[in-house]
């Protein structure tokens, strides 16, 4: 009887909790009255469970209603809820949530009247919560670009005043000034791959994956700037969160010639050494998907919704394929290469294709190199080396160059 007792209560509470779990919201005004009513008795978010819960609710409700008027609001009352938890909590995964969805409401819902917000709140969450100056210029200055007559005009321009990045401008000035139109000199969009909480792969002795790849990401534009073959722009310059989604919105708003993503690679079982370079592919070779799953983490829910298949298939219709193929070849070989005579032999883990999330939004050839292996000591000692890092950012520069010189050659 007692076993019964307890059976029957195991039972209760395993309904319980499959109840919540699966608790749909149907009604947008009841749950935003639930969440105002929680904001003003719990100002100052001390029952961060049901705020939490609340923010998570919210941000189903946008995807499960699809963009509506209401879900979208919906979406923004989730981010304003991520955020007065990031500020009681000074947890960052609350805020790189809001990142992440603020970054989805303007990209997909630029007519909404909350974009305009949207976006002084993301250039006001890089600002504060980063200190990212590059990223903060870059939302307030969509709303100067976009919006010329909405209401966070002012705002944005308040903002900028204050705090924009001045020297960035000039430099662009001073090119408009030499070359009489900017893309004249193609622009190559560098993204160092994960920053902020997401850490990439770590070595044994505590070298990060995110550090390596921003220092050779840097390195590389400092040479092109000297160089003045191509221009440079990158995706992060500082140790801070950024959106896979928004990696590509970057490249496609330079209208970037060719896009890179550098990342080190890992093996959780078993050493090796070597480069390797993808493009971008649906393939069904099971270790690039392996492999495509851990570095498409960081984007994790945006995967699951329906437009990875639109974009997908306008990047097709774009047939980038051959001219990614072209890139992914021109700077493995030239990086295998060069590094085998500067350091010795070089395993060639050759050129691969994997459906990178990444990679889908960007509208240009676009390629993901895994520079060694942190797991490897030996791989490990020399990426923290700064000459060995100098060398492979050298050797990706002459790679750009020779495949620019064959997209002209090949093109005239
Ligand atoms: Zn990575």
């Amino acid at each position: 009887m007692k076993y019964l007792q307890q059976f029957s209560q195991f039972i209760s509470i395993l309904l319980l909790f499959a109840c919540n779990l699966h608790a749909q919201d149907t009604d947008y005004y009841q749950l935003k009255s639930e969440y105002l009513s929680l904001k003003n008795s719990d100002p100052r978010i001390s029952k961060e469970k049901e705020w939490v819960n609340l923010a998570k609710r919210l941000e189903r409700f946008y995807f499960e209603h699809g963009s509506n008027k209401d879900s979208v609001e919906a979406l923004y009352n989730a981010v304003i809820a991520y955020e007065e938890i990031y500020k009681a909590t000074s947890d960052k995964t609350m805020l790189n949530t809001a990142i992440t969805l603020l970054t989805r409401l303007y990209r997909d819902h630029p007519h909404h009247e909350l974009a305009d917000d949207a976006l002084i709140r993301l250039g006001n969450a890089y600002l504060y919560g980063y200190g990212s100056k590059t990223l903060a210029e870059r939302a307030y200055s969509k709303v100067i670009d976009e919006y010329p007559d909405s209401d966070m005009y002012p705002v944005a321009l308040a903002k900028l005043k204050q705090h924009g990045e001045r020297k960035e401008r000039q430099t662009e000035v001073k090119a408009k000034l030499k070359y009489g139109n900017l893309h004249q000199v193609p622009v190559v969009v560098i993204d160092p791959g994960h920053g902020g909480e997401d850490t990439g792969a770590r070595g044994k002795y505590g070298l990060l994956e995110k550090d390596v790849v921003l220092d050779i990401a840097l390195k590389i534009k400092k040479m092109a700037e000297k160089q003045n073959n191509f221009s440079v722009k990158l995706t992060r310059t500082s140790d801070v969160f950024v959106p896979l989604v928004e990696r590509a919105n970057i490249a496609n708003d330079f209208e970037a010639s060719i896009f890179l993503s550098l990342h080190v690679n890992s093996l959780t079982k078993g050493k090796t050494t070597g480069i390797e370079t993808y493009y971008l592919d649906n393939t069904k070779d099971k270790a690039s998907q392996r492999l495509a799953a851990i570095e498409n983490q960081a984007g994790l829910f945006l995967q699951k919704t329906p437009d990875l298949n639109f974009i997908l298939s306008d990047l097709i219709q774009r047939a980038k394929l051959p001219d990614s193929i072209l890139l992914a070849k021109t700077i493995h070989t030239t990086l295998v290469k060069g590094m085998a005579q500067k350091w010795g032999g070089q395993k060639d883990l050759g050129i691969k294709k994997a459906p990178f999330y990444l990679l889908v939004g960007a509208h240009m050839p676009c390629i993901l190199l895994e520079l060694y292996f942190i797991n490897n000591p030996k791989d490990e000692e020399r990426l923290s080396q700064e000459n060995f890092r100098m060398d492979i950012a050298k050797e990706i520069v002459k790679g750009i160059e020779k495949y620019f010189l064959k997209v002209t050659y090949e093109k005239h």
